[in-house]
């Protein structure tokens, strides 16, 4: 397969650890013979310096004549001033929206040898492995909101709306991920006080019980979700719920394996490009210094093979190989603990090594 993959390595951290996750591509292709082209364009604060526009016209071109999108990260303290014209993450919101991404796919799983670093107890996340699916479109990030006078002072509004087929669609892509996984599938709401809950429940009852009649489904409270969550996270497997409990409920997951630097997403439509990136952000704390995990950003590009091109097995030897690396025991910093720790590009070598 041809395929191109624009490479969108934007700020701090970003190019070093797309760079890895280039790298261990360009094995996949030649071990396969795929051939990836893979240009690289501007977003984020360096677009803004470049062009004054955080997600210029060039950059979003070439994504929408992708296959697929593997970005690193945007945003640091140079750009952070709050009375500026536009922010590295406006390039990041407005390509989400035109490229159509309304579902984010956020896998979480610990690793064994990284159990230590978990705050939980080994025995409640050990074999922890769910795959959140968040609406990323719709709901009260994007409903109508406001304020008016009123006598204390001010009030101001958000309104959670979502439509049937909002809803539908973003059910289908969790449910058919749940097929290709343990068959089982939560579906997170408040339905016992919200509207646009009793509605989610309703379509996805309906959408679960009459085109994946296979599946083990059943609903949770988003509150209970919270709890579950730190008392009997390996219960579940794909966990499907709105934007804003999706937001919440992701972040609190992504603290179960103990380490951001090892946790992708993804971002996909109804067809196009996905998104494919780290879930952690751009580390100017430790940019430029050659110390920064690749493994999230190699594991976006396996989730990038996977969701956008089919390429199961491919995705599997990736992934495969950044298991036998933790296994071997190499470590960047943020997970050596007191162990000794390796650089970005040593890990990068390793993983190719193992590929
Ligand atoms: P961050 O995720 O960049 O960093 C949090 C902490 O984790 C830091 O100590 C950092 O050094 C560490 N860390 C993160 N990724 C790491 C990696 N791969 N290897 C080793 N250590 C890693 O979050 P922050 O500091 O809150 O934000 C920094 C900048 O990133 C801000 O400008 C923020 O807006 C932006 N951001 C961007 C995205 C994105 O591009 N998707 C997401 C979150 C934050």
């Amino acid at each position: 397969m041809h395929a191109t993959i624009v490479l969108l390595p934007g700020d701090g951290i970003g190019p070093e650890i797309v760079a890895q996750g280039k790298r261990v591509l360009e094995v996949i292709a030649k071990r396969t013979g795929h051939s990836f082209e893979m240009p690289e364009h501007a977003i984020g604060g360096n677009a803004i310096d470049s062009c004054g526009d955080p997600l210029p016209e060039e950059t979003l071109n070439a994504c929408r004549k992708s296959n697929a999108v593997l970005l690193g990260a945007v945003g640091g303290p140079k750009w952070d001033d709050p009375t500026a014209k536009t922010r590295p993450e406006a390039g990041l919101l407005r390509i989400r929206k035109e490229l159509g991404l309304f579902a984010n796919l956020r896998p979480t799983k610990t690793w064994d040898e990284l159990l230590d670093a978990s705050p939980l107890k080994r025995e409640i996340v050990a074999g922890t492995d769910i795959l959140f699916v968040r609406e990323l479109t719709g709901g009260i990030y994007f409903g109508e909101s406001g304020r008016r006078p009123h006598p204390s002072g001010e009030e101001a509004w958000n309104v959670m709306i979502y439509s049937t087929g909002e809803i539908e669609r973003v059910v289908r892509v969790a449910a058919d991920a749940a097929r290709k996984r343990r068959g089982k599938l939560t579906m997170v709401d408040k339905a016992n006080v919200l509207e646009a809950s009793r509605l989610w429940r309703q379509v996805a009852e309906r959408v679960v019980r009459t085109e994946y009649p296979d599946l083990q489904y059943n609903v949770v409270l988003v509150d209970s979700m919270a709890m579950h969550l730190i008392s009997k996270p390996r219960e579940f497997d794909v966990v499907v719920t709105e934007n804003l409990f999706g937001d919440i409920l992701t972040d609190e997951a992504s603290m179960l394996p103990g380490s951001l630097g090892l946790l992708p997403s993804a971002s996909i439509g109804a067809s196009g490009p996905g998104l494919f990136e780290p879930i952690h952000g751009s580390a100017p704390d430790i940019a430029g210094k050659n110390i920064a995990n690749p493994l999230a950003t190699i594991l976006a590009a396996a989730m990038m093979l996977r969701y956008s091109m089919s390429m199961n097995a491919e995705a599997d030897a990736i992934e495969e190989a950044v298991s036998r690396v933790l296994k071997a025991g190499h470590r960047t910093k943020d997970i050596a603990g007191t162990g000794t720790s390796i650089s970005t590009t040593e890990m990068g070598d390793f993983v190719v090594g193992m590929l």
